[in-house]
């Protein structure tokens, strides 16, 4: 028995849902039930009227529909809901890989089969984002799930991202969902290191969790060397560096408010001196690279510089440039350790940027690791726009 109403594909048009990818684009659709409104939950059908897969409409939007099960009998309920963020949830407690992580990503969106819902956990304190109208549709199934399976010590929504808009959806209100209010600041450990998360007035969740393995990375070769950072933010990276014997660190950002609290943990580290600048980071790297100033460290983690696809060519040159900087930063003997966020940037462009910064720097670069998210950002095979962070650190020698 079907009660849900049915979305009608065009002809082949159902390719890549077959094959697991969860969107289907507004351009592939033929024709749609009247009860397909923003937020309902519809049956995708092909051409022929055959069974796809069944997910939540946004007519409106460039992704029509997000596919939530490809099961003909499975119905979309809380009781749905519940079982996908269990199996996000399990995936991270049994992992070997996150074993005594503190802070970590629960869902991951799309990656977890739960399109459009993010949900981070500092030390109980849980902070999700809902990004498009489904999710929004099914929110108290998704609050309930989280209640249950997560049993926070407090949950906190910060659904007020620009991703929003594309969905026709306004930012809600931020703020305690359920539970106790969380603290000001929230404390919590990554490995041995202290740090603080401002879930309220922080960008995103608060804190980006997925760099959290590169930030070991550093650590490794961070001591008895100075450390530039640049898109700092709150200095993850620099409190993992000084916490393991970096001698001095200096933070780029343009956001004064994440410096402060940056300065925050770091001074609670000791270690050598440490200051911030706000400022805009290409600037402020070209003068820097002026000056003929040297870092034994450099880190770079800049946005997302790719907005749309025609961007790309722009956006790798821009990288480039930055990276090139980068190397020029690095004395000899350094380490950059170099990022890329954008979905669009493959592992073959990443590479290509890495070469060309290494070669118009005029240094001799040697890749000693190549990284990705960790292991609580998971990535479904059929879904590679949630494989997205590229990173090298790489050994710089001069002459
Ligand atoms: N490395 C950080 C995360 C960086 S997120 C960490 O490990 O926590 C990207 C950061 O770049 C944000 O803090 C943002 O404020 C900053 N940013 C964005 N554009 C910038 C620019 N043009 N110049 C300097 N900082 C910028």
């Amino acid at each position: 028995m079907n009660s849900y109403p049915e979305l009608r594909l065009r002809p082949n048009a159902e390719r890549l849902l077959i094959k697991g990818h969860p969107w289907v684009f507004s351009g592939a659709v033929a024709a749609r039930h009247a009860d397909a409104r923003r937020g309902s939950i519809v049956d995708v059908v092909n051409d022929r009227g055959r069974f796809i897969g069944r997910g939540t409409a946004n007519p409106g939007a460039e992704i029509a529909v997000r596919i939530l099960t490809r099961q003909p009998d499975q119905v979309i309920d809380a009781g749905f809901i519940r079982t996908r963020v269990e199996r996000a949830v399990e995936l991270r407690r049994r992992s070997p890989l996150l074993h005594g992580v503190e802070a970590l990503r629960l869902v991951h969106g799309e990656s977890d089969g739960l399109p459009g819902l993010v949900v981070d956990d500092y030390a109980g304190w849980v902070v999700f984002q809902i990004h498009t109208a489904g999710m929004e549709a099914m929110r108290d199934w998704v609050l309930a799930a989280l209640l249950e399976v997560v049993s926070p010590r407090g949950l906190y929504e910060r659904s007020d991202v620009g991703t929003r808009r594309a969905e026709g959806l306004r930012n809600r209100p931020t703020g305690p969902a359920a539970g106790d209010e969380p603290p000001g600041l929230i404390e919590f450990h990554e490995g041995e290191v202290p740090l603080a998360v401002d879930i309220r007035r922080g960008q995103k969740t608060g804190f980006f969790l997925d760099q959290r393995d590169n930030r070991r990375l550093l650590a490794s070769v961070a001591r008895g060397r100075s450390l530039l950072n640049v898109f700092a933010y709150t200095g993850g990276f620099t409190a993992h560096a000084r916490h393991a014997g970096a001698v001095s660190s200096l933070d780029v950002d343009l956001s004064p408010q994440a410096l402060r609290l940056g300065r925050r943990i770091s001074g609670g580290l000791g270690g050598g001196p440490h200051r911030s600048l706000a400022a805009e980071a290409f600037s402020c790297l070209d003068h820097l690279a002026e000056a003929g100033r040297r870092y034994g460290l450099v880190v770079l983690d800049p946005p997302s510089l790719v907005r749309k696809g025609r961007d790309l060519k722009h956006a790798m040159g821009v990288y480039t440039k930055l990276n090139r900087n980068g190397f020029r930063l690095v004395e000899d003997g350094g380490y950059l350790l170099t990022s890329s966020c954008s979905t669009r940037v493959t592992e073959e462009d990443f590479f290509q940027i890495v070469r060309r910064a290494a070669s118009g720097a005029r240094v001799d670069a040697r890749i000693v690791a190549r990284t990705h998210h960790p292991a609580d950002h998971v990535v479904d095979p059929a879904f590679p726009e949630g494989r997205y962070l590229s990173s090298a650190l790489v050994r710089v020698d001069r002459g």
